[in-house]
């Protein structure tokens, strides 16, 4: 599937409103995408279940604000981390450490939604979704200022036999 396939996947899967989205649904992508959707609960009935709606297109952001209510979370959240943490690494590895880590907490959070759905929890998925955001954002408000330090040490490792 394409980026864009997996989009309207999304949106008719997730009941996600398509307004101020850029995807330009035809018909025969809507019933592509619902057979798909019916392919996919005949192989795995949970999928059917109301669990399985995106929260984010239902209950945290109104329909059709979906655009203007994330670009609104992910603002406030880069403003909470830059009053918290005011200085960015100049290298950009560290600065990379740092977006990683709250990928690393995203992912955490989508596994445990898929394969641990006792422990899953939508609206720490919102909020690690908007703090990788905001870290990306962060890591490109840099782009001009970074300097790569110099190569570390590195060593022969052991062969593993
Ligand atoms: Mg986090």
């Amino acid at each position: 599937m394409t980026m864009t396939e997996k989009t309207i996947y999304a949106l008719v899967l997730f009941d996600i409103p398509a307004i101020d989205s850029h995807v330009v649904m035809t018909s025969t992508d809507r019933e592509d995408l619902e057979e798909e959707h019916r392919r996919q609960i005949s192989i795995n009935p949970d999928l059917d279940g109301p669990d399985h709606k995106w929260r984010i297109g239902q209950v945290t952001l109104g329909p059709g604000d979906t655009k203007h209510a994330v670009t609104e979370r992910i603002s406030a959240e880069i403003k909470r981390a830059q009053s918290l943490y005011p200085y960015w690494p100049t290298d950009p590895l560290h600065a990379l450490a740092i977006l990683g880590e709250e990928f690393g907490e995203l992912t955490k959070e989508v596994l445990q939604a898929t394969y641990e759905r006792d422990k899953a929890d939508w609206d720490r998925l919102e909020t690690e979704a908007i703090q990788t955001a905001a870290m990306g954002i962060r890591f490109c408000l840099s782009l001009k200022k970074y300097r790569v330090c110099s190569r570390k040490k590195q060593h022969e490792q052991e062969e593993w036999k």
